[in-house]
């Protein structure tokens, strides 16, 4: 329940129904679900629960406008991105407020990712004018070969509860720029922020069907007919790899383009010659930012046995410090964990570890009281044996392993099947450049703690996805190729 003012306008405000073709509508039978306040597991509003129909209803408005859409100027698109930029720059404060409401993290933390996913908007407003093609004389000196790309086509965009608009804008942005219409589906736990920026992207112009929102808890039964309907060309999704991997076999049928944003288990590389200040300032944002809670969470933590107990000393510290509380709370750097579900898996992972030989500096157990939360946690002389080594925890716990060669540090590392992100510490240039070529990750934070940027390629290896978002290949996901061949 919204329990000031301010929480209960923001609340108010925000579209509770389907966004289809530029309307705003029921789902069918008027069915509805609830949206929860993890920090005390009471339901803020109720929004539109679609039904496959509706699903379908939001694909045949996606079809309708992608060919005036894919004709508008390149120009127009990047305006209604950067004026959408704008907008959700002035209202952030609103928009931070129905993020933490919805998810949890600290409105700081809210604030933070709204300045992360309009700058994804920015970006794209600009790329949507360098969409480039070729035009080269045949190696025989006849013929000519022209190369151009064009939008793809409608897109089915699906996003997750941890970052609920960075990860939609980092998909609807290079969409409107290439040309393309959308159908996107926000997880069921935060829903509003979508909605909310779905109103954004109407106001800055955004003309009515290119952006269609489908909120819905048959998820499954929902997204699965569109998968497999010939008239989507591409399926963007952010979450777990073994959603991801079921999407996959889904997307064979039509042999959908696809992007995946999986699943991570980023290890954390502190070497003997790091600053080890430094060091723990950047765990504490590989950690800790969104509470634990994100694709590119430091996981495990290797440490050089020389500075293993000042760095874990530091760490536990400054962890132990942390002021948890709901979100919207004056102060509070820790806010509850999204759901009960999450919460409990945090908690199996950490009494796991320490009944394999793991000791706890601070936290590691699950508070009394209301809410989803739990404690900034970090564990020292944590057997590799310990599930934690190879699960995502997505929570706010370090545990902390020791290593003595470099060879050993690498070996751990990447003795994992996912490949998102790794970070490292060393202040020796050689060996830094030498670590980084090693690690198998699609993105090294070199003596940084944060690699989310919208001007790079953010993607993984391995089981951590297919095909990058941001940057300037951002774009290319969103577009076709094709080749005229001429005869000149
Ligand atoms: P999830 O359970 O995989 O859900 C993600 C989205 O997929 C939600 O919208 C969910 O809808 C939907 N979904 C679930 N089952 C589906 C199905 N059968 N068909 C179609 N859609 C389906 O993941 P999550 O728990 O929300 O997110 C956490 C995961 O996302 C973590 O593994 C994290 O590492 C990953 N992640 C990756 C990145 C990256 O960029 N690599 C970024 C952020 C998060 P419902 O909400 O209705 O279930």
């Amino acid at each position: 329940m919204a329990e000031t003012d301010r929480e209960r306008r923001v609340i108010d405000e925000v579209t509770k129904g389907l966004i289809i073709g530029g309307s705003v509508r029921d789902a069918t039978g008027q069915k509805t679900f609830g949206v929860e306040d993890p920090s005390t597991g009471e339901i803020l509003c109720d929004v539109a629960d679609a039904s496959p129909e509706d699903g379908m209803a939001a694909l045949d408005a996606a079809a309708a406008a992608q060919a005036d859409w894919a004709a508008t100027a390149p120009r127009e698109r990047g305006e209604i991105l950067r004026r959408a930029f704008e907008l959700v720059t002035e209202r952030a404060d609103d928009i931070a407020m129905l993020m933490t409401l919805e998810m949890g993290k600290p409105l700081a933390e809210s604030k933070a990712e709204i300045g992360y996913a309009a700058e994804f908007f920015r970006w794209f407003s600009e790329e949507a004018v360098r969409i480039s093609g070729e035009w080269k004389v045949n190696a025989t000196g006849s013929g000519r070969v022209l190369v151009m790309r064009q939008p793809i086509g409608p897109c089915l965009l699906i996003t997750p509860w941890n970052f609920p608009l960075a990860m939609g804008t980092r998909k609807i942005g290079p969409a409107i720029a290439a040309g393309c219409t959308m159908v996107i589906k926000p997880a069921s736990l935060t829903p509003l922020t979508i909605l909310e920026l779905a109103d954004i992207l109407a106001e800055a112009g955004l003309p009515d069907g290119v952006l269609n929102v489908v909120t819905t808890k048959s998820t499954g039964k929902v997204m699965g007919p569109l998968i497999t309907d010939g008239r989507i060309r591409k399926l963007s999704f952010t979450g777990s790899t073994e959603v991801g991997q079921k999407l996959l076999q889904q997307a064979s049928e039509q042999v959908l383009k696809t992007s995946m944003e999986l699943g991570g288990n980023a290890p954390f590389v502190v070497c003997a010659d790091a600053d080890v200040d430094e060091a723990v300032a950047g765990a504490m944002l590989a950690k800790m930012r969104n509470i634990g809670e994100a694709c590119t969470a430091a996981n495990r933590f290797y440490i050089h046995a020389d500075v293993a107990e000042e760095f874990t000393k530091k760490l536990t510290e400054r962890m132990g410090d942390m002021k948890v509380g709901r979100g919207t709370e004056e102060g509070v750097e820790v806010g509850p964990l999204v759901e009960a579900d999450q919460r409990d898996k945090v908690a199996e992972l950490v009494d796991d570890a320490v009944q394999k030989g793991a000791t706890v500096r601070t936290g590691g157990q699950v508070p009394s009281g209301q809410g989803y939360f739990y404690p900034p946690t970090v564990l020292a002389d944590v057997p590799t044996s310990a599930r934690l080594a190879k699960e995502e925890i997505f929570g706010p716990v370090a545990p902390i392993f020791t290593f003595t060669e470099d060879d050993e540090a690498i070996r751990a590392a990447n003795d994992t099947e996912f490949g998102l992100v790794s970070y490292l510490y060393t202040k020796d240039l050689s060996r830094a450049i030498r670590l980084s070529e090693r690690l198998e990750a699609g993105m090294v934070g070199l003596n940084q703690g944060m690699v989310s940027n919208a001007g790079a390629p953010f993607g993984g290896w391995k089981q951590s996805g297919l095909g990058r978002e941001g940057g300037s290949v951002g774009i290319e996901e969103y577009l076709e190729v094709k080749y005229v061949a001429m005869n000149v």
